[in-house]
């Protein structure tokens, strides 16, 4: 077997992955089978055996009509389930993948009289920034995060679901959240009575293996906002570990927020040290034509 089929081959396997991960998620039995019967012929086609590994069903996820025992078994245990569910990220988000990141979204024409690019190049430029990292926190190589910023509905969270999805089927552990509830959940551990202490909330998402952090510049910009921002980011560079955020602010905008100028000053520094900073280009909101669309 060639490279070629190799990679084929685990493509299809992800594929089916995604689609069973997809369909547990959304509580979907159906389509859970389904994803199930096609990842067994599959992998007995891969593997041509014909020993089964469960004798009920032989692997096709139902029996006497139902669901099968080591179907519900394999949907407890299976990892992307697991990263997916620690990861704080929606079921609706998982339908949001590179194969489906449109580019005629995207006009070919230049932007504005002082931006010598297209739409599309800005897009294109995103894609490949998004793609890079998503392969860089795969491989384990230390490469830089990315600081994605724009106008809203351009498609920078559509990016970064598209990279939380290829790491839900990779099984790489991240964590997806809006700076906004991370905050919340951060002022919540403050209480007396609370059951996470704010050190263990902050040390696991200053350690967490990938960050995606959507959104940034929602939260009002107190000073606690701030310095938490500035602790986990500081504290990611220093581990190298990757970081990717979106905003609808450039970083200068977002630093200029807080009324703290040297707090500011701080953040946007580290924010240009950990990350590449892509701006996404769109004439129109998207959300706003795939709304008149669906009309
Ligand atoms: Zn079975």
């Amino acid at each position: 077997m060639n490279n070629d089929d190799h990679t084929n081959e685990s493509k299809t396997a992800r594929l089916l992955n995604l689609q069973l991960v997809r369909s547990i998620v959304n509580n979907d039995e159906n389509m859970a089978i389904d994803a199930q019967q096609r990842l067994a012929k599959f992998e007995n086609s891969t593997y041509d055996t014909t020993q089964y590994n469960c004798n009920q069903c032989l692997d096709t996820g139902i029996f006497e009509g139902k669901q099968c025992k080591c179907l519900r078994t394999k949907i407890k245990n299976t990892r992307y389930v697991k990263i997916f569910s620690q990861s704080g990220l929606q079921p609706e988000q998982l339908c949001e993948t590179f194969a489906t990141f449109d580019l005629e979204y995207y006009k070919d024409v230049k932007i504005s009289d002082k931006i010598d690019m297209t739409f599309r190049d800005s897009a294109t430029r995103a894609l490949m920034g998004a793609q890079a990292f998503t392969n860089n926190c795969l491989n384990n190589i230390s490469g830089r995060g990315m600081y994605l910023f724009g106008e809203p509905g351009r498609g920078k969270t559509f990016l970064m679901n598209c990279v939380a999805n290829e790491l839900v089927i990779n099984h790489k552990p991240f964590l997806y959240s809006k700076y906004d509830r991370l905050l919340v959940e951060i002022q919540n551990s403050y209480a007396v009575d609370s059951k996470i202490k704010t050190e263990h909330l902050l040390q696991a998402v200053m350690k967490i293996d990938v960050l995606l952090l959507d959104d940034l510049g929602v939260e009002r910009p107190s000073d606690d906002a701030g310095l938490k921002l500035y602790r986990i980011i500081d504290e990611r560079m220093i581990c190298n570990l990757p970081t990717f955020i979106t905003s609808n602010f450039s970083i200068a905008e977002l630093g200029s927020r807080y009324n703290d100028e040297m707090l500011g000053k701080r953040i946007t520094s580290r924010i240009a040290q950990l990350c590449e900073i892509s701006q996404l280009y769109c004439q129109k909101d998207i959300r706003m034509v795939k709304a008149k669309m669906l009309k």
